[in-house]
């Protein structure tokens, strides 16, 4: 019966023409009038849930969210909708907060956000004032049971908050992780009355998950990286020391990254925090402090460095990853000497021992989940008490063919025997000058040249022995050991393969280089999101997520109506962003003479078959103007055409060989800061170089000088 109604808002405010699984029939029992607990992972869309109820539903939705940093985002998100909605917590003035009062008491919103631990003021702030509330929402409701991953003891005020409210409100309770326990937990303790529960199962499919076992952690991630310069990551670390050090090496090689952990002050976590948010940066190196008010939905990969201490924090740590539901990518770097983090976190905390051994299983869990060999994601769902789960999802490293298996049983023979006949008395490196039969001072002082093994891999690359050894180590047949100036030793493992004669093999990883496709359009949109960013101070997602951005650039809308049409486009966005979107593309398409293959305006406008008419008129058009002697601009003006128009056409004519002078691009005095900044990030990529300069620079002088200076 309200499902139309409810249709047509998700429509209106929020642009999108579907309900995702679970939303439509929890928004239904919300506006029944019935207590609901909806248990969705990360990303499922919980919010709308009881955003769209809220439209509905005469009064005012409050919500209560533990997470204060988050509230003005989520405010700032609803506002841009044309939903009226606000916030009410510790970081508002009291003048602040009378005046929110006073427009809440006129009706001017549909939503309050506030923080448990104010609610025995809200009582006291409402006294005056006549208001109806018809739901109270609580957003990560887990933080009520104390079995859950993070209890909050101010949670615990929900309830008799809720109870002084007449008459009673629906209440909803949202979380993404609740095992059996925490949710009777919940239902007590939030006296929710004869729920409906809803539940949508804990796959993310749009996640791709992926183990890499001994791999060389730096140079891994500095390739995987050149691949990604534009997307938002996060790289989780689990010391401080290792996330400064990977800060470091990622800044030295001309990364923009951030750096979050506890050790540093609240102020330069903030900043930090808000740096990511905005995209002023587009990785984060961070320890597992770094997390909770991460609510950026356009995070395309998230990368542990070593493994976590247990499944719930991986996929919940993974999980920031793809929260839009675009494609995104989870990695995990597996290295045995990892657990010894791990362990040793466990062993220096000052919990029980029934709390310790609880904690040593879970870690077990997680090295079982590195060295599995089946579907990652099968893995994880089971563990959550899934049934049923296929046997392959297709997007996880056990189940695509990014790992390759090589057979190293001869090498890893020679190795373990050198490691033997040496005693085990000696590090990865020794053992390699071993090997290669080097006349290092240390292998002549201990007389190791006189081991048979002696010069054994001679013809083999120092590199390649080092990646061995390390794979070997991950898997389990070598053992390195703790010590200051770690040994390489035997495991139990590797004598059991030489006994049987086992053959043995190593994972080779093969990472896909992702094809360099023209996403000039998405760029500029992207430049104009941000632009709208900052002007309003809202992160960028809020403005439009990256779903949105990639369906205009690919069904490059051209009126206000086919704009409408487009993914994550409502009502008051068309009318606040769509002009300055809209004029975007159509000087895009004119610019480069598009020719769109549907002709007729639809509700169904298809992506696009670009078809490049024949420019050779235009563009020599132009050059004909401009060897006149008219500047861009006139001859922009005389064909009432845009200057970036301009540009490209007169760019054209160069590329084709004809007379252009290059500097007539290139603003005065900024030479010498592009070559500066291509020498700092190379001249393969554009949007590198253009991050390093002030944003006056545009990319046709970027173009000039490295045509000028023949660097392309
Ligand atoms: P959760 O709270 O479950 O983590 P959110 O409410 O933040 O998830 O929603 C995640 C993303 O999904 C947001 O970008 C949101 O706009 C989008 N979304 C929600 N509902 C829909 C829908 N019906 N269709 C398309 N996208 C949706």
């Amino acid at each position: 019966m309200y499902k139309n109604e409810t249709l047509n808002l998700l429509k209106t405010y929020f642009g999108y023409e579907n309900f995702k699984k679970g939303q439509g029939e929890t928004i239904d029992s919300i506006i029944n009038g019935k207590d609901s607990f909806v248990v969705m992972p990360t990303g499922a869309g919980k919010s709308l849930c009881y955003q769209i109820p809220a439209l509905v539903l005469d009064g005012i939705t409050l919500v209560i969210s533990p997470l204060i940093s988050l509230m003005k985002d989520q405010v700032d998100g609803l506002n841009s909708l044309g939903i009226g909605a606000t916030y009410i917590n510790s970081t508002l003035s009291k003048a602040q907060v009378e005046e929110r009062v006073l427009d809440i008491s006129k009706d001017k919103y549909k939503l309050v956000y506030l923080a448990p631990e104010g609610l025995d003021n809200i009582n006291y702030l409402f006294r005056n004032i006549d208001i109806k509330i018809p739901l109270i929402a609580v957003d990560e409701a887990h933080c009520v049971s104390k079995w859950g991953h993070d209890f909050r003891p101010s949670y615990r005020n929900v309830n008799s908050f809720i109870s002084t409210i007449n008459p009673r409100p629906t209440v909803l309770a949202c979380t993404a992780t609740a095992t059996d326990v925490v949710q009777k937990d919940v239902i007590s303790l939030l006296d929710l009355h004869d729920p409906n529960m809803f539940f949508t199962g804990f796959d993310r499919p749009n996640l791709n998950f992926k183990v890499f076992r001994g791999e060389n952690k730096e140079t891994f991630i500095l390739n995987y990286l050149s691949n990604k310069r534009d997307e938002s990551g996060i790289i989780y670390t689990s010391t401080r020391k290792e996330t400064e050090q990977l800060y470091n090496l990622l800044n030295k090689n001309g990364y923009k990254t951030g750096m979050y952990h506890a050790g540093l002050s609240e102020n330069i976590r903030k900043e930090m925090q808000e740096s990511f948010m905005y995209e002023n940066l587009n990785l984060m190196i961070a320890t597992n402090a770094f997390g909770m008010g991460i609510d950026k939905s356009n995070v395309r990969f998230v990368i542990h460095y070593s493994i976590p201490k247990n499944l719930e924090a991986y996929y919940q740590e993974a999980g920031r990853a793809g929260r839009d539901g675009e494609p995104s990518e989870c990695v995990l770097l597996f290295n045995n000497k990892d657990i010894q983090t791990q362990k040793y976190f466990i062993d220096t905390s000052p919990m029980d021992e029934d709390k310790k051994f609880q904690d040593y299983n879970n870690l077990r869990t997680m090295v079982d989940y590195s060295y599995t060999q089946k579907c990652l994601r099968q893995f994880i769902l089971e563990y959550f008490g899934e049934k049923d789960v296929p046997d392959s999802c297709n997007n996880c490293s056990s189940c695509t063919n990014e790992i390759e298996l090589k057979d190293i049983t001869t090498e890893a023979q020679m190795i373990f025997s050198c490691v033997y006949r040496a005693g085990e008395r000696y590090g990865v490196n020794l053992i390699i000058d071993i090997l290669k039969g080097s006349q290092n001072q240390k292998v002549l002082r201990f007389g190791l040249d006189k081991l048979s093994t002696y010069g054994l891999m001679k013809k083999y690359d120092r590199k390649f022995l080092d990646e061995v050894i390390n794979k070997l180590i991950a898997d389990g047949y070598l053992l390195m050991t703790s010590e200051q100036y770690p040994l390489l030793k035997l495991t139990a493992k590797s004598k059991l393969a030489l006994k049987n004669k086992e053959n043995i093999f190593i994972q080779i990883v093969k990472l896909e280089k992702s094809v360099e496709k023209d996403d000039t359009l998405f760029e500029l949109l992207r430049t104009l999101r941000k632009s709208i960013s900052v002007e309003l101070s809202i992160p960028p997602y809020v403005v439009f997520p990256d779903f949105t951005l990639k369906e205009l650039s690919s069904k490059l809308p051209l009126t206000e109506a086919e704009f409408g049409e487009i993914k994550g486009v409502g009502k008051t966005k068309l009318e606040k962003y769509g002009d300055r979107f809209l004029n975007l593309i159509k000087e895009y398409v004119e610019e480069n003479q598009i020719v769109r293959d549907n002709t007729t305006v639809s509700s169904q406008i298809t992506s696009n078959t670009v078809i490049i008419k024949d420019k050779a008129k235009s563009h020599h058009e132009s050059y004909n103007l401009y060897k006149e002697g008219l500047n861009l601009n006139d001859i922009a003006a005389t064909r009432n055409l845009s200057s970036v128009t301009i540009q490209k056409h007169i760019m054209d004519c160069f590329l084709e060989g004809m007379d252009v002078d290059l500097d007539d691009f290139i603003p005065k005095d900024s030479e010498g800061y592009i070559l500066e900044a291509i020498n700092k990030v190379g001249a393969e990529k554009l949007k590198p170089i253009k991050d390093e300069l002030s944003p006056d620079i545009d990319y046709m002088a970027i173009k000039a000088v490295i045509l000028k200076h023949k660097m392309a």
